[in-house]
């Protein structure tokens, strides 16, 4: 299939970009590289350098590429910006998506995977978190997200589109190769931040609240292989081919790990102690999030090739060990 592949430059999308190739499919990028970088795509792919609200550039590249499914990874994502500016979020996540859908839908392509969260779940009543749980948000950027599950519920009823939405728990890790890997301007992630602690790229990690009710007082999260995220989204191409169908799987490994036990990883494969301070909670942040991702193995065959949190840390090691800082700029 040719796939345009909205925000194919960034961390998710790049890898994308490189597993349709290995699945035999052609990838084109749209990305105005605000977020994304140019180094994080292969030689050879198609980039147009624009914005996903420009309808009349988008129904250009979706003419002249002949593109069959677009898969939309780009949005903004910082949870506590989303809180000082929503605005931002609202115009970006759910406006310029809309445009998006509207040039799909006048241009006539019918297919569409996009990027959702586990942030839609909010604080979710019950641990593991299933699809089909109340969706109750916390902040402004979980809510951008359902609003366009929703959206494409009632688009895709209406026109005939069919579409995935995948609730993302915590991508993380790096292409095996070394060659592309996570690069964010501002970094918040804990991963890559354990490591910018370890390299001196920063004084040191804060951890975000000791005193959660979880084993070791530190918040769980699912941490899941962005290759193996990838994957899932390419795996759900059989589905689409219903006209004004919509799916949404969950997609994580379902095994919490704490903020502790992420830098006992750090620490491991490094070889290098963490300088650490412990501080307060962050605000928005649930004490456990973690997934059911039955429905995704059954239903796609998704089964992750990294199950282990060392293996995730390992292969994103290999990333920030090689390329200490990110793309450049
Ligand atoms: N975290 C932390 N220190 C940091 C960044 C994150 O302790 O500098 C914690 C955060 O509170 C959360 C977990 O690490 O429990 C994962 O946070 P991240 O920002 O990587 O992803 P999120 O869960 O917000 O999507």
């Amino acid at each position: 299939m040719n796939v345009l592949v909205v925000g194919g430059a960034g961390y998710i999308g790049s890898h994308c970009v490189r597993q349709l190739i290995a699945a035999g499919h052609q990838p084109v990028v749209l990305d105005n590289l605000v977020f994304g970088h140019r180094g994080a795509l292969p030689t050879g792919v198609p980039l147009y350098e624009a914005d996903l609200g420009n309808e009349d550039a988008v129904a250009m590249i979706l003419r002249k590429e002949h593109i069959d499914l677009v898969m939309h990874f780009a949005a903004y994502a910082y949870v506590g910006e989303s809180v000082t500016d929503p605005l931002k979020y609202y115009f970006n996540n759910c406006v310029a998506t809309y445009h998006l859908l509207r040039t799909m839908v006048r241009v006539g392509v019918k297919k569409f995977v996009f990027s959702s969260t586990c942030a839609t779940f909010g604080v979710p009543d019950r641990l593991p978190i299933v699809e089909d749980m109340p969706q109750h948000p916390i902040n402004p950027y979980g809510q951008t997200k359902l609003d366009m599950e929703h959206a494409l519920r009632n688009i895709a009823h209406a026109t005939g589109l069919s579409f995935a939405a995948f609730r993302y728990f915590n991508a993380a890790g790096a292409a095996e190769d070394g060659s592309i890997g996570e690069d964010h301007d501002p970094e918040t992630h804990l991963i890559p931040l354990a490591f910018y602690a370890v390299q001196g790229r920063i004084k040191e990690l804060t951890v975000f609240g000791t005193d959660y009710p979880t084993p070791d007082g530190t918040c769980l999260r699912d941490y899941v292989h962005v290759d193996d995220l990838s994957r899932a989204h390419i795996a759900v191409f059989d589905k689409l081919e219903k006209p004004g169908s919509g799916f949404f799987y969950n997609l994580g490994t379902g095994r919490p790990t704490s903020v502790r036990e992420i830098i006992d990883a750090v620490e491991k494969v490094t070889g290098k102690k963490v300088p650490v301070r412990y501080g307060d909670r962050r605000a928005g942040d649930p004490p456990s999030l973690y997934a059911d991702s039955t429905k995704a193995q059954t239903e796609l065959g998704w089964k992750v090739k990294f199950p282990t949190i060392d293996g995730i840390v390992e292969t994103a090691w290999r990333w920030h060990k090689a390329n200490p800082g990110g793309y450049g700029r």
